[in-house]
């Protein structure tokens, strides 16, 4: 392990002629000789490199934590001057989302105008909104008074401890500041493990606080893979928070493994949401929409917009629109702002995604769009699916049911309002939905009935700092955003004082009576 104390800096230098991160451990940058090779999904191409964490890392830096936690000046800090250190770090960042979000483009083929305003646009007005909410939060509540014991006191919101945060390389800046920042927010201290193919942003994240004032020790962050380096962070005795988001598989070994030691778990976890267009929608909004749902970084987002609904007597004109709609769209190289969708993430997300086109034809749905690479010279490197649609797809299919993380839509067809509830409802995942209608209160009905953390109307990826985001049955456990973000990281402890003057009132005196005069 080699440390080099951090001086006002970016995270990055440079080696190799690209770029080279390192970790971020009790407030200093630490390297390793064993690196991360980092490649750009459009080209193939190494873009940058990282450290790479061994489990002496993770013990390092979950001892830093709870050593700044112990020592207790952040914790004890004001919350008004914790939220003063995140505005400094979100104007820095806001002065710097243009090249920052460059590099999350190269670093996950996402289209440059989707990383500028979604995959790093959103998670610095997300920093913003916790500075404020760190600023308003009721940090102590008056207790109830209640029954016949007389008692006065408070109510004080108490940081955990060590929390840790585990994040995917699909939005890897919006994951990283949904887990450290309200944890922080509420006096907690972080160790963040973020996926080997995505370090970036979690360390430029890590370079602005520092150069904010954050304290060593309370925010570290380490990149090393999941089995051996998140499962230690996982089963660590010293950490009592987990906040993960990734994939349903790894979310059940998470919670079974953080469960030895009772550990609060977060889980924010796949989906195959169904957007159910009604036969009054407006049908050039609903195409649009249906394409923005599920076809939005190659639809490798937890929330797309998988399965369509569409009431039969109105299936074939949409799905002529939408596939007029498909041939506009520019798939390309990701840096280009005329690009809408850019590649996929790794060469095992491409075999991930034709296998799952090969299930679809298969179990005999239609391919009626795509299914293959598009074609052109700039596509023979990197890693590139055509966005694919299948009719003819009915509920109980495989690739109506699982979560295949590519610009795939499966299109279902319903007769009625109530079929396509049940459609839309028998999925094992609970994360987003949506409705399309012209007629608002026809579609809020629709919305109610919906088994979905998120569902919008009219719309698709409204992950607006105001709204709690997480999902329902087994797309999670909690929810991140929304003006109740910061009570997931923090526990009540009740502070009463009696004040019954007479002794038979007190609960101790109605338990051993009245003492002989
Ligand atoms: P993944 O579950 O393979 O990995 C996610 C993270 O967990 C990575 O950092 C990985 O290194 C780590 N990990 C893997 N095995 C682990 C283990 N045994 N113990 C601890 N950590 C481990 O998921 P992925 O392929 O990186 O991401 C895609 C998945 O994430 C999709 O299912 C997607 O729906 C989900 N996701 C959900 C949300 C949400 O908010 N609900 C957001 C983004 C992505």
């Amino acid at each position: 392990m080699t440390d080099e104390s951090v001086d006002k800096e970016v995270a990055a230098i440079t080696r190799n002629g690209v770029p080279h991160y390192r970790m971020y451990i009790d407030g200093a940058w630490v390297d390793t000789s064993d690196h991360y090779e980092v490649v750009n999904p459009a080209t193939g191409e190494i873009c940058e490199t990282s450290a790479r964490a061994t489990t002496d890392h993770v013990d390092a830096a979950v001892a830093a934590a709870g050593r700044a936690f112990a020592e207790g000046s952040w914790r004890k800090t004001d919350p008004v001057e914790r939220a003063a250190i995140f505005d400094r770090a979100a104007a820095a960042l806001s002065a710097r989302t243009d090249e920052i979000a460059t590099t999350v483009a190269r670093e996950t083929g996402m289209a440059i105008r989707t990383a500028g305003a979604l995959g790093v646009g959103f998670p610095m007005m997300h920093l913003q909104y916790f500075a404020d909410l760190t600023r308003r939060f009721d940090w102590t509540r008056s207790a109830p008074i209640a029954g016949p014991v007389l008692h006065s006191g408070y109510i004080r919101k108490e940081p955990l401890g060590v929390c840790a945060g585990i994040t995917p390389w699909n939005f890897p800046a919006s994951t990283a500041v949904w887990k450290s920042i309200p944890a922080m927010a509420a006096g907690n201290s972080v160790v963040l493990k973020v996926d080997e193919k995505t370090p970036s942003f979690a360390l430029e994240l890590a370079g602005l606080l520092h150069d904010a004032g954050l304290p060593a020790g309370v925010f570290n962050v380490i990149v090393g893979d999941g089995p051996v380096i998140g499962e230690h962070l996982v089963r660590h005795d010293d950490v009592s928070l987990i906040s993960f988001t990734g994939s349903t598989v790894t979310g059940r070994r998470v919670m079974a493994n953080a469960s030895e030691s009772i550990k609060r778990v977060l889980l924010e976890l796949g989906g195959k949401s169904a957007n159910v267009v009604l036969d009054d929608a407006d049908i050039d909004l609903a195409v649009d929409g249906a394409i923005y749902a599920f076809a939005l970084h190659a639809g490798q987002a937890c929330e797309s917009g998988s399965r369509l609904l569409l009431p039969a007597s109105k299936h074939d004109e949409f799905v002529a629109r939408l596939i007029a709609r498909l041939q506009t769209m520019k798939i390309g190289d990701p840096l280009d702002p005329a690009t809408d969708m850019g590649a996929v993430m790794s060469p095992a997300q491409l075999k991930r995604i034709r296998d799952y086109i090969e299930l679809g034809k298969e179990e005999g749905a239609t391919l009626a769009y795509g299914g293959g690479t598009p074609s052109g010279p700039e596509f023979a490197q990197g890693y590139w699916v055509e966005p694919t649609v299948f009719t003819g797809v009915s509920n109980g299919m495989r690739i109506a049911q699982e979560e295949i993380f590519g610009p795939v839509l499966s299109v279902i067809t319903y007769d009625s309002v109530d079929e396509a509830v049940e459609i839309a409802n028998d999925s094992a995942y609970g994360l987003a939905a949506g409705v399309w209608s012209t007629d608002n209160a026809r579609a809020i009905a629709v919305a109610e009935r919906l088994e979905a953390g998120s569902v919008w109307i009219n719309d698709w990826h409204n992950m607006s700092q105001y709204l709690p985001f997480g999902g329902y049955k087994q797309s999670g456990i909690g929810r991140e955003l929304g003006p109740d973000s910061l009570e997931e990281f923090t526990q009540d402890k009740s502070i009463t004082v009696d004040l019954s003057g007479d002794l038979s009132k007190r609960a101790y005196g109605i338990v051993l009576g009245t003492p002989p005069s």
